[in-house]
């Protein structure tokens, strides 16, 4: 008992030593790239970490946390305190929208617009809710390789039009991308996602700084704050390697 104690005690406090060596680095990059240390938003990636140890990294101060699963977010949110930002991260299905929405109030973003039809099943839940609107982040495949979510480029500013101009409900606020397949990001990948901005902020008279880019995970957010990225999803780098149940021999 007291072993496992101090044991668990170990594990949260190395959480929150993670997450201030990954502040302090994304604040260097982000001078490195010319801007202000405060340009840049990290969101801790708590998927498969219990809500404790996401309670050692709030009472450390930290506000801004995202999950990756729509029943893990939906389990979670109610155990950890009200004033958390939460990001829901990755592809949504529609028919999880209500019920996302409906257990996390908190809910600050959605990262991960991959369609018009879920942009509208979005919209018509936050109206139907009478929450404030909902920000959103369209996501796109800049891999070029085939991947279950994310628009291809070419589709992005008819994206962006209908999500400004048909939902009502939700605020457009960049873009976001997972780089490849594998999870992992070449710096083409963010090159690729900055163009995208710089293609919607002309079509449709945006100002650049009022799209975010959310580009970097554990292995490459340096980089991907050096080229532009305003919002890094860091999980493991934080909370430690996710064990996943072992699959089932064959
Ligand atoms: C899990 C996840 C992350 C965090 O990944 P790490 O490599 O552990 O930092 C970021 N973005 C998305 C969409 C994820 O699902």
């Amino acid at each position: 008992m007291v072993m496992a104690g101090l044991a668990a005690q170990a594990v949260e406090g190395a959480a929150v030593t993670a997450l201030r060596s990954v502040l302090h680095r994304a604040r260097q990059a982000a001078e490195r790239s010319g801007r202000r240390a405060d340009d840049v938003r990290v969101v801790a990636v708590g998927k498969t970490k219990p809500s404790s140890l996401v309670r050692q990294v709030y009472d450390a101060g930290h506000r801004c946390f995202g999950e990756n699963y729509v029943q893990e977010i939906i389990d979670k949110a109610p155990q950890l305190p009200e004033d958390i930002e939460w990001h829901f991260i990755g592809h949504l299905q529609s028919n999880k929208v209500k019920s996302l929405l409906a257990a996390v109030p908190n809910l600050a973003m959605v990262e991960g617009v991959d369609n018009g039809k879920i942009a509208s099943y979005l919209d018509r839940a936050v109206s139907s809710l009478g929450r404030k609107p909902l920000k959103v982040l369209v996501q796109v495949n800049t891999s070029g390789e085939a991947s279950k979510s994310g628009i291809e480029p070419s589709g992005c500013v008819e994206l962006v039009k209908h999500v400004k101009l048909e939902c009502r409900n939700l605020e457009f606020s960049g873009l976001m991308t997972i780089g490849m397949p594998d999870y992992t990001s070449t710096p083409e990948n963010f090159r690729m996602l900055s163009s995208c901005r710089s293609e919607i902020c002309r079509a449709l008279g945006m100002e650049e700084h009022k799209c975010e880019l959310s580009m970097g995970m554990s292995g490459d957010y340096e980089q991907a704050i050096e080229l532009g990225s305003t919002n890094v999803r860091i999980g493991s780098t934080i909370f430690g390697p996710r064990e996943y149940p072992k699959k089932q021999a064959n």
